[in-house]
């Protein structure tokens, strides 16, 4: 279902745009959608609503379902959500009242480093389907940001994608900055983001200055240069207001010498942007490597001095299979917990 398909239904049983409203709110902030004590519904809802509500209320609640959750030692966890086909996809609640949700079952741009990569795409994520990460998110505990950097690349499932934006920004009671879209860089994100009524943050995964290798290590991301993706997200920060956030995920030996921190000083300083570098989280079956702390530390301390503003992340949750796919891949085999 899509959250267009879910207005045409209420439409159809005798909804106003009030009553649809009140619906999608009290879904998204997992509030009940049937109560009987409540007047909004006893008094305002038409009676063929208000027969129907159990029923949609039911289906809503059985689009993402929770099928495990691993707490991380970070305060993180990852929940493994299963959709109504039987397909899983991986949300994480993030410290501080963050989550991070999947835009697709599986990926097409086959990031070498990554484990969702490796499956291709399996489906895309419905607008109803990311809605209901959140929902879910929310029977667990708070949600106030939400960022798109789950499976999947949100640039390939983009009409569904706006449309969970624009609900979550708006009935889901989201700040608009602290929705994150996070993309390898594509025209399309460009051209149509800053037309939405609610835009986002922006997340721009850079891992490297240099365009070869960037083919290489992503390699069926758009065919566009690190000087275009940081020459088109500087146009949106200063458009909205927001900084976008260049992701890096440091690879040991292939993006973490002296001539990538050149590049990087060349393609951000005086940028508005923040560098995230994410150490990147070892994977049994993938050849690349962790580089070590204090290397990476050394990294970031060496482009703040030189005015990169940066941030050493680890990813949330890294200690209970992090990167994303990893959890749904453990599944297709058995979970150890
Ligand atoms: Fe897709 Fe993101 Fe994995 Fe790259 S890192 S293959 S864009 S899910």
């Amino acid at each position: 279902m899509t959250i267009t398909e879910l207005r045409q239904r209420l439409r159809a049983l005798g909804a106003v745009p009030l009553h649809e409203e009140r619906v999608l709110r009290q879904w998204v902030q997992a509030k009940p959608i049937v109560s009987d004590s409540q007047r909004w519904f006893t008094d305002f809802f038409p009676l063929t609503l208000r027969e129907a509500m159990p029923g949609i209320a039911e289906e809503l609640g059985g689009i993402a379902r929770l099928q495990s959750s691993h707490p991380g030692e970070d305060g993180s966890a990852r929940l493994l959500v299963e959709l109504r086909d039987g397909q899983a996809v991986e949300s994480v609640l993030l410290p501080r009242d963050g989550l991070c949700v999947s835009s697709q079952v599986g990926c097409a741009v086959g990031c070498q480093f990554c484990m969702t990569g490796r499956e291709g795409l399996i489906r895309q994520v419905t607008s109803a389907e990311i809605v209901a990460q959140v929902a879910l998110a929310r029977t667990l505990r708070p949600v106030k940001k939400v960022v798109f950097m789950g499976m999947g690349e949100p640039a390939h499932n983009l009409d569904h994608v706006l449309e969970a934006i624009e609900l979550l920004g708006s009935a889901g009671n989201i700040g608009h900055k602290n929705l994150v879209f996070s993309t390898v860089g594509d025209p399309r994100v460009f051209e149509r983001l800053p037309l939405g009524v609610v835009k986002p943050a922006l997340a721009l995964s850079l891992h490297t200055t240099k365009h070869e290798l960037r083919e290489r290590l992503l390699p069926r991301a758009p065919r566009m240069s690190p000087d275009e993706l940081v020459e088109q997200g500087e146009v949106y920060a200063r458009k909205t207001g927001y900084p976008i956030q260049y992701q890096w995920t440091l690879l040991d030996g292939i993006n973490d010498g002296e001539d990538e921190i050149e590049g990087i000083v060349r393609l951000l300083k005086g940028k508005y942007a923040l560098l995230n570098m994410i150490p990147y989280n070892t994977i049994p079956d993938l050849d690349f490597k962790r580089p070590s702390w204090d290397k990476a530390r050394a990294i970031a301390r060496t482009l703040h001095q030189r005015g990169v503003l940066t941030k050493l992340r680890d990813s949330a949750g890294q200690d209970v299979d992090g990167g994303c796919g990893q959890l749904r891949a453990r599944a297709e085999k058995p979970i150890r917990l």
